[in-house]
């Protein structure tokens, strides 16, 4: 019998028969939900390929400009470095929860190649959580890693053309790029770790635990139907302070009223899936 899974306030998973929300009495969450296995078959041989240059080429500029930024390090920076981590850490955590929340709620699964590209794994995301936990490294992080290809690409030539004392001079921001771009990069790895209950690391539980991580009890709050509130996957630091100002909801009425699109109209189609 198909089942969703729930996970539960102890970190371990109890068996539900019933979906949440708007698919209550159509189809049940998980792998068998007639639209996540629709969703599941759009992945494509071509987009596994974008996938595998992507990882190949971000995790080269990021070995290449680790090796430069640590070659470059003076103690004089220790403090602006430590400050540029950090806002780099909130500059992603603040990305990955804009960019959710655009996926989650607006576009459509039918847009030409960008839909089945880019929005289909947000709509598989919600009617079968755990598919996050069996995809690979690649398919996990080929999207996100792609996103951080020119700005590390710009760095590493950044620092093979400019002279030391450049290099000196904007070495804080490029601390800041660097942790951005890394936290950009691990971000779904982040997400997916948030839905794994077994097997997991325990340096990895310890950074969810010490909440330096997106911790899996605080995505829960996310999975709730119709997912609306607490979109930032990479720690999840600014979800609740933005969710305190309605900062989604504001967008949501403004870009309505604007447009005249209903939010998560696409997202409630594929929930509501039979068949
Ligand atoms: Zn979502
Ligand atoms: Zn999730």
């Amino acid at each position: 019998m198909a089942s969703m899974v729930n996970e539960n306030e102890c970190g371990g998973e109890t068996q539900s028969l019933e979906p949440q929300g708007p698919g209550r009495g159509a189809a049940r969450w998980g792998p068998q939900h007639a639209g996540a296995r629709e969703l599941a078959n759009l992945y494509s041989p071509g987009k596994r390929c974008q996938e595998w240059i992507s990882v190949i080429l971000c995790f080269s500029l990021m070995a290449f400009n680790l090796i430069y930024l640590l070659a470059n390090f003076h103690q004089g920076h220790t403090w602006s470095i430590l400050l540029g981590i950090v806002a780099g850490i909130l500059t992603a955590d603040f990305a990955s929860g804009f960019v959710h929340w655009g996926a989650d709620t607006w576009g459509s699964v039918d847009l030409p190649i960008f839909g089945k590209a880019f929005i289909r794994p947000f709509r598989e995301h919600h009617i079968d959580p755990t598919a996050i936990t069996r995809h690979d490294f690649i398919e996990t992080n080929g999207d996100n890693c792609m996103l951080t290809i020119v700005p590390l690409a710009n760095m590493a030539y950044n620092f093979l053309t400019l002279s030391p004392a450049e290099i000196y001079h904007i070495y804080p921001l490029y601390c800041y790029l660097y942790a951005l771009a890394i936290f950009v990069t691990l971000t779904n790895q982040i997400h997916k770790w948030s839905h794994t209950y077994f097997g997991l690391p325990r340096w990895v539980v310890f950074l969810q635990d010490c909440h330096i991580i997106l911790p899996r009890k605080h995505h829960r709050i996310h999975h709730v139907s119709p997912h609306e509130t607490y979109f930032c996957i990479t720690t999840g630091w600014l979800n609740y302070p933005l969710e305190k100002l309605g900062f989604w909801r504001y967008l949501e009425d403004l870009i309505q009223g604007v447009t005249g699109e209903k939010p998560r109209s696409d997202d409630l189609k594929w929930a509501q899936k039979v068949k």
